[in-house]
This record gives C-alpha cells, sequence and structure tokens, in this order.
C-alpha cells in the first residue's frame, strides 16, 4: 500500500493537486477537511462539535482527528494507496498516524509538500473565499489558519525530513506543470 502525505500551507493545492494524484494512482483521497466540512453540514454531533472551531481557522483536536482517521482506514483497508490531504497536521497527529499504520504493517511511503510564499496563499485563499464562499477564508481567518500553519504543522518538516520521506516541490505555475512535478517523484 502507498501512503502519500501531500503536505503544505492552506492555499498551497493541496486538494487539487490530491484529487489528480489519487486518480491517477487509483488511490483513495483523504482530505480531513472535507469530512469535518460535510459533518458540519450535515449538523451531525461531530459537525456541531467541531464547527466553531473550524470556521475560527483554529484546528480540531487531535483526539477527533485521530477517531476519525481510524475510522478512514478501517473501512479502506482493501484499497491500495492513500492520498491524504490536510492530515497529520501536529507532530501528535503524526506519530498517533505512524502507530496506526503499523499496526495494520504499514508505514508512510512519502510526504510530498507544496511550497507556496505567503503573499500568494493570501491571494489564492482570498480568491477561494470569493469562489466557493467557504466561511474559513476571510481575512482574518485566514491568517488564523496561516499562524496555526507555522506553530503546529511547519514542525513536521523536520520529523519527516529525519525519517527521508520529505521532497519538495514548487506549488507555483499551472496545475498541469506542478501536477508533472508532483508525478515525477511518486514511485510506487
Ligand atoms: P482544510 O480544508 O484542510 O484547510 O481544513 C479546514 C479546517 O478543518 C481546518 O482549518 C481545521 O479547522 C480543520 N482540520 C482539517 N484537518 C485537520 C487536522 N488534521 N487537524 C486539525 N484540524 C483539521
Amino acid at each position: 500500500m502507498f501512503n502519500l502525505i501531500l503536505f503544505g500551507p492552506p492555499g498551497a493545492g493541496k486538494g487539487t493537486q490530491a484529487i489528480k494524484i489519487a486518480e491517477k494512482f487509483g488511490w483513495k483521497h483523504v482530505s480531513t477537511g472535507d469530512i469535518l466540512r460535510a459533518e458540519v453540514s450535515l449538523g451531525t454531533p461531530l459537525g456541531l462539535k467541531v464547527r466553531a472551531v473550524m470556521e475560527a481557522g483554529h484546528l480540531v483536536s487531535d483526539e477527533l482527528l485521530i477517531e476519525i482517521m481510524e475510522s478512514v482506514f478501517v473501512n479502506n483497508s482493501t484499497v491500495k494507496g492513500f492520498v491524504l490531504d490536510g492530515f497529520p497536521r501536529t507532530l501528535k497527529q503524526a506519530q498517533e498516524l505512524d502507530q496506526m499504520l503499523e499496526k495494520h504493517g504499514e508505514t508512510v511511503s512519502l510526504v510530498l509538500a507544496l511550497e507556496v510564499n505567503e503573499d500568494e496563499l493570501v491571494k489564492r485563499l482570498l480568491k477561494r473565499a470569493q469562489d466557493q464562499g467557504r466561511k474559513d477564508d476571510t481575512e482574518e481567518v485566514i491568517k488564523n489558519r496561516l499562524v496555526q500553519y507555522h506553530h503546529h504543522t511547519k514542525p513536521l518538516i523536520d520529523y519527516y525530513k529525519n525519517k527521508n520521506l520529505y521532497t519538495e516541490i514548487f506549488g507555483e505555475g499551472t496545475i498541469d506543470q506542478i501536477f508533472g512535478q508532483l508525478c515525477s517523484v511518486i514511485k510506487p
């Protein structure tokens, strides 16, 4: 099983590229943001619990994310690979992910990071706010989301570099150019 983590700050293009990679290789795309947004719009107990946190641009608790990912793995035990988009986002999540995979005789195969400069990120997120009307894409919330990224998620770069799993791709250019570069380093 190929376990790919698509890594990068909000607005780096992880979602767009994760869908394309999953389609090309026949893997399962898992976006924790999409899973959580679906719970919010369905008004489930989980959705009610996380709604305010998401709308403020903060991170949902590690415990909830780990529960969600455990059920993703249990319910997709026959897939050939995963493209994880938006998870892990904290050191604790990364460590728990390693343990979850280990239980099934699996490991993280590769961490591909999309690198985009901060001005471009803010520009893209503001445009997405207009196009998709995401509640967490207002200017103040965007700032919060980037702070969360720098504070909680960026330390994962060293975590995966130490495991020799980390590769960075420049995430500016056309969608197809970036997709081509990502695919050139994925060796299933
Ligand atoms: P995303 O679509 O990946 O940007 O996620 C949208 C929001 O969902 C984030 O701003 C967080 O509030 C929440 N979220 C998604 N994935 C995670 C995660 N792995 N850990 C904590 N919160 C998450």
